[in-house]
């Protein structure tokens, strides 16, 4: 039997493992900083939340989820994305009522029955924070610059933020009936996929990386000429909230994102580092979103940025993984006798938070020092009959090659 890790999900392990964990202290710095809480919803949701919540005609619920009856008949799927999820929460708790403005933060695995490849997965992983409770371009601002503050901190540069408005929905629809007018008269040029699209969802047509499209496209009607005063206004003042920090960014007027819900301020970052995966994340305003799901009228904006593509294009820029820290003791037992005793200092270096690795096979003094070398750790500690009789340890520092006779009962002063 050939036992295999289902096509389009992977193991993380290794010198990759420690890029999550940098990227996970990220995340919680960051989020912290921003006065963002963390909230984690469960992994599988009732299927019609994303039909309702993403909507019908997307590709994400058309065509990419994990949909599956459980025994009591009920239709789950397993979470394609986040923010229906925190919204189905948001408005099950009542959290608004008593916070009124919610920021909160959310880092998980997600699920799409997408084509496999470098960069795509079935099961893949989003960092992401959403904003909710206000409708002005501060918090747009606000969201925009924790993404790109967590993307520079975890040590990204070939980054580049796109921004664009679809106004508010009175705007996106107007925008809407023009775009598929348009479209009709050029049908005939259009790939089947955007042909199908004029119906169902004409707005996903600007993204298409098509040649054919592009050049439909090229002369499309566009949005900007179609926003109102006000949403013009909040658009600008987005710019401006941005232009005063002084984070870069270019306009890209053909960039809509493919849900249903956004409405005014979309983003997303690009790279040129990935090949044809060249979103890193994005997000926008979804003021629509509370009032789909049964939650009112509540104005908010989030983005999420895929994690294992963050990943990807940090070993990219880098050239290669870290190496793992150089870190705590290796305890070396000399003989026999020393085996039980050495297992008591261990515990007690363990506790005060000392990092210790022990031999578990019994291997001799040779081998357990060139285990000790290829654990990278900072010290060996050696004991064998004469420091088991005197109460002492030989300590060697691993990078100087110095060595000394010290009391056992120092050991956590020395080493700390
Ligand atoms: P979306 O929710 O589609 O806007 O995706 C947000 C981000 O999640 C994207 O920019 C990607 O970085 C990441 N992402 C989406 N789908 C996948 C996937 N199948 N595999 C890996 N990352 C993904």
């Amino acid at each position: 039997m050939n036992l295999r890790a289902v096509r389009g999900t992977r193991d993380i392990f290794g010198p990759e493992m420690l890029a999550w964990h940098r990227a996970e202290s990220v995340f919680r710095e960051v989020t912290n900083s921003f006065a963002y809480e963390e909230f984690r919803t469960p992994l599988f949701e009732s299927t019609d939340l994303f039909k309702r919540g993403v909507g019908e005609e997307t590709d994400i619920v058309g065509k990419e989820m994990y949909t599956f009856e459980d025994r009591g008949g009920d239709s789950l799927t397993l979470r394609p994305e986040m923010t229906a999820p925190i919204v189905r929460a948001m408005i099950e708790h009542n959290i608004l009522r008593h916070h009124p403005l919610t920021r909160l933060w959310y880092a998980g695995p997600q699920f799409r029955y997408e084509r496999p490849q470098k960069g795509r997965y079935r099961q893949f992983h989003q960092f992401g924070a959403e904003c909710i409770g206000s409708e002005h371009p501060e918090s747009d601002a606000e969201i925009i610059l924790l993404a790109n503050e967590v993307l520079r901190r975890f040590g990204l540069t070939n980054i580049r933020l796109e921004l664009n408005s679809l106004g508010s929905s009175e705007v996106r629809a107007s925008y809407r009936s023009a775009l598929v007018e348009y479209l009709r008269l050029h049908i005939n040029k259009l790939t089947p996929d955007s042909q199908r699209r004029i119906d169902s969802n004409p707005l996903r047509v600007l993204d298409s990386k098509e040649p054919q499209d592009i050049a439909v496209v090229a002369g499309a009607p566009l949005l900007h000429s179609f926003l109102d005063d006000a949403s013009a206004t909040h658009f600008a003042a987005v710019r401006a909230l941005l232009d005063v920090v002084g984070v870069p960014y270019v306009v890209n007027p053909l960039l809509v994102r493919g849900l249903d819900y956004y409405n005014h301020t979309v983003f997303e970052f690009t790279t040129t580092s990935l090949g044809t995966q060249n979103a890193v994340g994005g997000g926008g305003r979804y003021d629509p979103l509370f009032a789909m799901l049964g939650g009112g009228n509540v104005p908010a904006v989030g983005f999420s940025l895929g994690i294992d593509r963050m990943i990807l294009l940090l070993e990219a820029e880098q050239g290669c993984w870290s190496e793992k820290p150089i870190d705590g003791v290796y305890i070396c037992a000399i003989g026999e006798a020393a085996r039980l005793p050495v297992n008591a200092i261990a515990l007690r270096l363990r506790r005060n938070s000392i990092h210790v690795v022990t031999d578990l096979l019994r291997r001799s003094m040779k081998a357990q020092l060139k285990e000790a070398n290829r654990e990278r750790v900072v010290w060996t500690i050696m004991i064998g009959d004469d420091e088991l009789a005197n109460g002492t340890a030989v300590v060697k520092n691993m990078e100087s090659g110095e060595q000394l006779t010290v009391p056992q009962y120092q050991l956590e002063s020395i080493i700390a």
